[in-house]
């Protein structure tokens, strides 16, 4: 039995004390180029690592160390590894074997804590055997092609610190637009092919930033930040929807609205500097032409179904320079649900009912928006179904047609409607294809 050293004694200085580690957990993920096997632990640790052939497997020692539990991995993702054990083969050492399906090439490093996690001990097993490498590969791709959910990543604004707008009777935006995201989560969750996740899921600030990127890390497909509104005019009311503007704020009223909500990240105490600015706005052009064009299309979905459900602020989605919504690859709404400062507005803001019927409509904008346009390898785009649009007083089947991208003849044709009459309350069926 040929034993090969392939990284070996990585004791990282000699004179350094052996650590004493724990391991606290093991995933394992998979890419089209590697495994990666990721075990977390509790402290630095000293490690020695090699690999056995017949059948192939790898081994890491890590002296001092232990475990007590059992280490479980998400099938799914274990490419190139097809079991993972654990003994003592000489007291006081943990020894962790990976049997693998194939000879691999490994590289092995240690990480320090950042962010959630803490000091982890990364194992990438590149597999040697071409063919069977690229049926991995191919398997991975199958798997993720594999029916997977859309993922809405939902942005309850301001938290902790940063209440948001406060209404006359007290009521905060931050408590408001949290529990509406909790219902919209489970209203989400309840379609199939839809998966909620929410960025805050709790009274704590989360700055601006970090919850797109939160949004990306969840693979989101699209990002909806949750608001209510305020205007010292009490008589306000209605709800909006925003999508970001390339150039700035699009109107005074947006403008305002975009330097309030901004804010929020002094508040939270994260100062965004014109170095930040920048690097947004480059990102912003490079990459953002295709994200703005789902923006707007999920916009104006959700505004539709919001329309339905009530009064809105303005006849039409908004602009503004949110910078929530600077996500440069995942598709970004703001809905301002209500008026917080309006004293009506507020008490329905409050109430669980309307929270409900609010989540359902955004739900239902959502959902005819993947409808329209599924992202390739989900489960919405192998069982695409009919999208439907109640009329509402207003609406022409013109700006039907070009709120959902489709043509006015289309529109007809499978509607069999003759002489453009629509009649409110009425569905129209409207053609994904
Ligand atoms: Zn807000």
């Amino acid at each position: 039995m040929a034993l090969r050293l392939v990284v070996a004694w990585i004791l990282t200085l000699a004179s350094v004390p052996v650590f004493a580690a724990e391991v606290d957990g093991f995933r394992v993920w998979t890419d089209p180029e590697k495994t990666r096997a990721v075990l977390d632990l509790d402290t630095h640790a000293d490690y020695q690592l090699f690999t056995l052939d017949n059948p192939p497997r790898v081994v890491i020692d890590l002296p001092k160390s232990s475990l007590d539990h059992a280490l479980t991995f998400l099938e799914e993702h274990a490419g190139v590894i097809d079991n993972v054990r654990h003994g003592s083969p000489q007291k006081n050492t943990l020894r962790i074997v990976l049997d693998l399906e194939n000879k691999s090439s490994i590289r092995s490093f240690l990480l320090d804590p950042t962010g959630e996690y803490g000091y982890r001990l990364v194992v990438d097993l590149f597999p040697e055997n071409h063919a069977q490498k690229r049926s991995a590969v191919k398997q991975l791709v199958d798997k993720q092609k594999e029916n997977r959910n859309v993922v809405v990543a939902i942005d309850a604004g301001h938290g902790g610190e940063d209440p948001g707008a406060t209404g006359k009777s007290r009521t905060r935006e931050k408590d408001v637009v949290l529990a509406i995201a909790r219902e919209l989560k489970k209203s989400i969750d309840a379609q199939p092919g839809m998966t909620g996740v929410l960025i805050r899921t709790g009274d704590y600030y989360i700055p601006l930033r970090d919850r797109f990127e939160k949004a990306r890390r969840n693979r989101a497909d699209l990002f909806v930040s949750i608001h209510a509104d305020a205007f010292k005019n009490r008589k306000v009311s209605g709800s909006s929807v925003f999508v970001l503007s390339r150039k700035g704020a699009s109107s005074e009223f947006a403008r305002r609205l975009a330097a309030s909500e901004n804010s929020s990240d002094l508040i939270g105490g994260v100062t965004l500097n014109d170095k930040d600015d920048m690097l947004a706005s480059v990102l912003l052009d490079l990459s953002q032409s295709a994200t703005m064009e789902a923006s707007h299309a999920v916009a104006e979905s959700v505004f539709g179904s919001m329309s339905v459900l009530g009064k809105t602020h303005k006849n039409h989605v908004e602009h503004a320079n949110f910078m929530v919504l600077k996500s440069p690859d995942v598709p970004s709404i703001l809905v301002e649900t209500a008026f917080i400062s309006n004293p009506s507005e507020e008490k329905r803001l409050k109430d669980p009912a309307w929270q409900r019927r609010t989540a359902r409509s955004i739900t239902d904008g959502i959902q005819n928006y993947f409808y329209m346009s599924p992202p390739p390898g989900t489960w919405i785009a192998a069982n695409r179904q009919p999208v439907r649009h109640r009329v509402v007083r207003g609406d022409t089947l013109g700006e039907i047609a070009s709120r959902y991208r489709v043509s006015l003849y289309s529109l007809r044709r499978i509607n069999d409607i003759k002489d453009d009459k629509i009649r409110v309350g009425s569905e129209l069926l409207i053609p994904t294809t």
